[in-house]
């Protein structure tokens, strides 16, 4: 599956905003929003002063920046934007908790990597287990009740010997639990809207996709 490859932090200086997607490096001085928070690209600074959002540049923003938080390609992400179309209750929700329940983002939530990105690549090189299966793929969906732990050959990497004596500093969302000495998570409900404490305004992102 493809994936973004270029330089990260372009795309919070694109959205005006930090989206935190290098982990602790965001956090410190060398941040490149801190130093640098305008758009990139050699006008960019001149145009964001002239330029009047329209509804749909408003729009078009919100949805790449979700997409850009998660890690998710344009194809993928219209993908899940369908299936959010078609289940019940609210698509904007629907979305937000598709993407909040990717493998990928469940192992960032509990601690096992800094960002989404490094939780993709721990994910692909086969270190998590689902329910005891070697699961390798990012965008698997977790559902309430899946166990998600770090395989016991990997344990022993200093990776993980290192993310066990970090792991549990940083707070655990309500639908998740974690065993830090165990390296392992439960699923214990579906997340909701109050627990994806992303800053998007997800209506936006539905009002893109209903042109
Ligand atoms: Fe964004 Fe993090 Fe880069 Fe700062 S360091 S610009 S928050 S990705």
């Amino acid at each position: 599956m493809a994936r973004y490859t270029d330089a990260v932090c372009r795309l919070c200086r694109r959205e005006g905003q930090k989206l935190y997607l290098k982990g602790d490096r965001c956090l410190t001085p060398k941040c490149a929003f801190e130093r640098r928070g305008f758009a990139p690209g050699m006008h960019a600074r001149k145009a964001q002063f002239k330029r009047n959002q329209s509804d749909y540049s408003l729009q078009l923003r919100e949805k790449q920046k979700v997409k850009r938080i998660y890690g998710v390609m344009e194809r993928q992400f219209r993908r899940y934007f369908q299936y959010a179309v078609r289940g019940k209750g609210l698509t904007g929700v629907n979305l937000l908790v598709m993407l909040e329940s990717r493998l990928d983002n469940v192992v960032f939530r509990l601690g096992l990597a800094q960002s989404r990105a490094q939780a993709r690549q721990i994910v692909r090189h086969g270190h998590i287990m689902v329910n005891g299966r070697r699961t390798n793929v990012p965008s698997y969906l977790v559902k309430p009740n899946d166990v998600i732990a770090v395989r016991q050959e990997s344990r022993s990497r200093e990776y993980f010997q290192i993310v066990g004596e970090i792991l549990g500093e940083r707070a655990t969302p309500p639908w998740l639990s974690l065993n830090s000495e165990a390296l392992t998570g439960r699923v214990l409900s579906r997340p909701t809207r109050q627990d994806i404490d992303i800053p998007v305004n997800e209506q936006l992102v539905v009002e893109f996709y209903s042109r």
